[in-house]
């Protein structure tokens, strides 16, 4: 009897401490890599129980906010008070228009928030898109007169802040996506130590002469075991066809393998098993999104767990 109560005792705290811990859900807002402006790089990610998102990119914001509206994802207002008021932040991976473009064309009716990024990244934002001569200067550095809607904030690789709107702790990697061009990985971490990984724009090491990838996957491979890792975005932008030197700093199925056998060497051999990896920035050329899907499927000798994402559907971990 005694034990009994004891194991129930137990159970209810187990239980308890399991809705307590926190998990994630992401809302793509744009998935492809090119083509479809009105489908382009954006991800916000908050708590699951939380409305106040920070965008990992920002390629389609409007549009991709409107389509999950249509489709009951989020409660129907207009898509631009949603974008003023539950995001929070932007973290940009790298200044490519796919990345951005959301960002540059909604801001004249944006609200004053605060743009992260590494410094090539945001040097380049303020250079190329926040001129007087490309749009305005919507941002609280470079060009005269500053507006000061957007804080310009610099991130260090390898390091760690917490977003303070969200209680969201972001780390920082740098990655190789072209030589010399640089991408970035945005860890995230809740109150409850559970993360995601989104990785912009990436070539393999192999083909980088980098070790960028192996320098990340070092760093989350203990969060890995640990199953702390719920989620990783990564891109996969063209199919198998591709010839290396036409990657232009990105990676194909064969490629992800590759980098997720290095990922495997330090964890364990089953620490990987049905590991959500939702595959992003496919370039949506001719057949490119059915013919990556089914060589991931094909393909998959780690039996992670392949998600491709939908605009306005939420992701769950
Ligand atoms: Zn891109
Ligand atoms: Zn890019």
């Amino acid at each position: 009897m005694k034990i009994l109560k004891l194991s129930i005792l137990a159970l209810i705290i187990l239980s308890s401490s399991k809705i307590n811990a926190q998990s994630f859900k992401v809302l793509p807002l744009g998935i492809h890599g090119g083509l479809e402006e009105s489908n382009l790089s954006a991800y916000l990610a908050a708590n699951d129980t939380s409305q106040q998102y920070v965008a990992l990119d920002a390629g389609t914001l409007y549009s991709g906010i409107k389509v999950a509206m249509q489709n009951h994802s989020l409660p129907t207002e207009a898509p631009e008070k949603f974008i003023q008021n539950n995001i929070k932040a932007y973290f940009i991976s790298h200044p490519h228009l796919d990345h951005v473009a959301g960002l540059i064309q909604n801001s004249p009716a944006d609200s004053k928030k605060t743009i992260y990024g590494l410094g090539s990244c945001i040097e380049s934002i303020d250079k190329h898109y926040f001129s007087w001569e490309s749009w305005a200067n919507f941002s609280d550095i470079g060009e005269k007169p500053k507006l000061g809607k957007y804080h310009l904030d610099t991130l260090q690789k390898d390091s760690s802040i917490i977003e303070p709107n969200t209680g969201l702790k972001i780390t920082t990697f740098q990655l190789s996506h072209g030589e010399p061009f640089k991408s970035t990985a945005f860890l995230v971490t809740n109150q409850s130590d559970n993360s995601i990984l989104y990785l912009g724009d990436t070539g393999a090491d192999t083909i980088e002469h980098s070790h960028s990838l192996h320098h990340l996957w070092e760093n989350i491979a203990p969060l890995i075991t640990s199953k702390k890792l719920k989620a990783i975005f990564i891109e996969v932008s063209f199919p198998n066809s591709q010839p290396d030197k036409l990657l232009f700093g990105h990676l194909t199925p064969r490629l992800l393998n590759m980098e997720l056998a290095d990922l495997e060497e330090l964890t364990n051999a089953a620490a990987l098993k049905n590991l959500p990896i939702v595959i992003t920035h496919i370039k949506p050329d001719g057949n490119n999104p059915a013919t990556i899907k089914k060589e991931l499927l094909n393909k998959n000798p780690f039996q992670v767990k392949w998600i491709f994402p939908e605009q306005g559907r939420f992701l769950k971990f």
